[in-house]
């Protein structure tokens, strides 16, 4: 979970650097979400990098321009003092192996949902295995793509970080329960076939929207209604 998310950090208040350091303690992991605020200034990250070391971050995320892959490499050349973590906007399997090959990432940030789906993203979980790369989960969508992209790297115990909101809209949390977290912050996957959850259909019908396609002025498509 992003520090940022976490209660404990507390709403406005005068905050020094330490902050969120301090509000999570000196055990929990603490990553910095970069937002891609320095675009292509490699000398920025490497100074911003050397000032995070002191909070011991586990990493610093997206700091540079998601297509910046040459930079990313340069950055990785001059050993920035925080390990870098990247790879939630890739669209494709050849996009996050760009990151692997070239970006010299420590963490790989795949999206299940962006990237198409469970088996491209099984291919760069298993090719981060090979690279010495850790593979990261994102989802910032309902609990049922979280189910889905759990299933991506659940086998692999050295991959155990997971990237989804902790709050939402209540779709995103209704459509499926479970897979909450346990009091080590670890998610479980159910043992059923398939995806191994369960669609609570009341929750679809509330919030489905009959779709019509019109072309010219001509209904091509006109969806049912529940
Ligand atoms: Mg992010």
């Amino acid at each position: 979970m992003h520090a940022g998310m976490n209660p404990a950090i507390g709403p406005a208040m005068p905050m020094s650097k330490s902050a969120a350091r301090e509000g999570i303690g000196p055990d929990a992991e603490l990553m910095v979400d970069a937002g891609v605020c320095w675009g292509n200034d490699v000398e920025k990250v490497l100074e911003r990098a050397k000032t995070f070391s002191e909070y011991r971050l586990t990493w610093l995320e997206e700091p540079l321009h998601p297509d910046a892959i040459g930079k990313y490499g340069e950055l990785a050349r001059r050993k920035p003092a925080v390990p870098i973590a990247a790879g939630e906007n890739c669209g494709a399997v050849r996009a996050a192996e760009d990151y692997l090959e070239n970006a010299g990432v420590n963490f790989i940030q795949i999206d299940a949902g962006r990237i198409g789906g469970i088996t491209p993203s099984r291919i760069i979980c298993e090719q981060a295995q090979k690279r010495g790369v850790t593979y990261v989960n994102h989802t910032f969508k309902s609990r049922l793509s979280l189910a889905a992209a759990l299933h991506v790297f659940a086998d692999v115990e050295k991959f155990r970080y997971l990237e989804y909101p902790a709050a939402g809209s209540r779709l995103a949390f209704d459509l499926v329960k479970g897979l909450e977290r346990d009091p080590k912050g670890m998610v479980s996957l159910p043992e059923r076939p398939g995806l191994g959850i369960e669609v609570n259909l009341n929750v679809v019908r509330e919030f489905f929207v009959p779709v019509r396609i019109e072309l010219s002025g001509q209904t091509i498509f006109q969806g049912e209604r529940l």
